[in-house]
């Protein structure tokens, strides 16, 4: 593409963004195709000419747009409600334009030390202690692996990396720890770490889903007299499900007593920590060997961007550092490759640092705030009102809840009520919800997390379900 067909279609692509997202909350939040129907739109064999960029550009609008389900709505509040801010945008624009690979310090030295003035300017946002060494990953998915792989590198007796785990009779079996509120991450970690999903022990929770401690303490001392090796426990800040938060203090303190690898999944709540009045939540935080913020989750950022903090960068790079030939250098650097599986890495800091200033840490503060008290005014009319419950407290703005018409106590019919009424709200087209189930009982789920919710929003959020009740019970009457 010459630099005057760069120059118009990217102009016509900006022009797009820009109304596509002053409009966003006027398409059906969640998509309305069924499955194929994107697929059956589009040629099974691939083009053999050259075509128009015009004609393309057609095609992502009539065809694929269709096809998305729209995250950047103001009402969309499924699993957790995110928002690629306008800097995130242009800087992931910028990030493309460029299309470094941040593997090695020589190979774009502003990427790798960008990363490490974001990573700091993030860690003293949240009042995390210095030192702290982060890099950025995809997801926090990879970052809980790389963590759990760091602890089982430092069962350094074991020798693990150089010498496998299979048909080594000597090497106990190895067992860590999370709550039962945890993220599948957790358990994929252990199938990758060929530890096994039985090497991970699931602990119960306390009536506000927070990893019960003296159980954790009970599990390790059972598992120590069976001749399992504990070697890690994960603790979550904000889980996925009811966004509880985990006792880290407690949990930092038996991981000293018995030796064992702290990691923090605080992927969703971390964020909020950027508010003196919620700093509270990552006490304990600066105990912990390895900590996961995603600022893809609640900082603004388009997707990706997990960040992955550790205070033992020499025990990550021990485990993963791994160096061909034609990637040797001489400088007195880090090259970011080492903390990871990843060989190549996108320039992802530029965004976060084009976030980071755009809006300040006081702008920052203020959207966070924001959020947090409509997640509050939600919760707040659900308790108020005698059809409805709450299932969960809700420490940051995330509610979990449901119907519940007085007179109707049959969880079956419970359960079926509450997923018609999900069904009706997200076939409606101005609001997408996720579900969840808390001790078995089937759960409404509204996470508030995007720039672009308001007030307004969240009051025709609970009009709707208050409209779905009412059609529930004419139905029923
Ligand atoms: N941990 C928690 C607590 C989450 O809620 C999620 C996703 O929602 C994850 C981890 C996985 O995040 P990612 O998509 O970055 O792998």
């Amino acid at each position: 593409m010459d630099p005057a067909s760069f120059r118009l279609y990217a102009h016509q692509v900006v022009d797009w963004i820009a109304d596509y997202l002053a409009h966003v909350g006027d398409y059906p939040v969640l998509a309305r195709t069924q499955p194929g129907d994107i697929r059956r739109a589009l040629p099974a064999q691939p083009p053999r000419q050259p075509e128009s960029m015009q004609a393309i550009l057609a095609d992502f609008e009539r065809v694929l747009l269709p096809g998305i389900t729209h995250w950047n709505a103001p009402g969309f509040m499924g699993f957790f409600g995110i928002t690629g801010s306008g800097p995130g945008i242009l800087g992931e624009l910028l990030a493309a334009a460029l299309n470094v690979n941040a593997m090695l310090w020589r190979t774009s030295p502003a990427a790798t030390e960008l990363e490490q003035v974001a990573l700091d300017w993030l860690r003293q946002m949240l009042g995390l202690p210095e030192p702290l060494f982060g890099v950025i990953n995809d997801t926090a998915s990879a970052g809980t692996l790389y963590a759990l792989a760091a602890a089982r590198e430092a069962l350094s007796d074991l020798q693990i990396r150089q010498r496998g785990m299979s048909g080594r009779p000597e090497v106990p079996r190895l067992r860590y720890y999370a709550s039962q509120e945890a993220h599948s991450a957790v358990d994929k970690a252990g199938i990758v770490l060929g530890v096994g999903l039985e090497g991970l022990r699931k602990i119960p929770v306390d009536d506000e889903y927070r990893l019960d401690v003296a159980a954790l303490e009970r599990a390790i001392k059972e598992d120590l007299a069976a001749g399992w090796r504990p070697f890690a426990v994960v603790a979550t800040v904000g889980t996925t499900s009811t966004t509880s938060v985990d006792p880290v203090p407690a949990i930092a303190e038996l991981c000293e007593r018995y030796g064992l690898w702290l990691h923090i999944d605080a992927s969703y709540a971390g964020s909020a920590a950027l508010l003196p009045e919620y700093r509270h939540i990552l006490a304990g935080c600066e105990r912990a060997d390895s900590f996961i913020v995603n600022p893809h989750k609640w900082l603004f950022t388009p997707l990706d961007c997990s960040v992955f903090f550790t205070r033992k960068p020499e025990i990550v790079k021990a485990t993963f550092s791994l160096v061909l030939e034609i990637l040797r250098t001489d400088e007195e650097a880090p090259n970011l490759m080492d903390y990871g599986i990843s060989l190549g890495r996108r320039f992802r800091a530029l965004k976060l640092w084009m976030i980071m200033r755009y809006f300040g840490q006081e702008g920052l503060q203020a959207r966070l705030r924001e959020h947090i008290r409509l997640g509050q005014l939600l919760a707040q009319w659900i308790d108020e009102a005698p059809d409805f419950e709450r299932l969960a407290p809700a420490p940051f703005s995330t509610v979990c809840f449901r119907a519940h018409p007085r007179g109707l106590d049959d969880e079956e019919q419970l359960t079926a009520l509450n997923e018609r009424l999900l069904n009706r709200i997200n076939g409606a087209g101005h609001y997408f919800l996720s579900h969840t189930r808390l001790r078995g009982r089937y759960s409404l789920r509204a996470a508030i997390g995007n720039l672009r919710t308001s007030e307004e929003t969240v009051r025709g959020l609970w009009r709707e379900l208050q409209e779905g009740l009412e059609a529930e019970r004419a139905r029923r009457s």
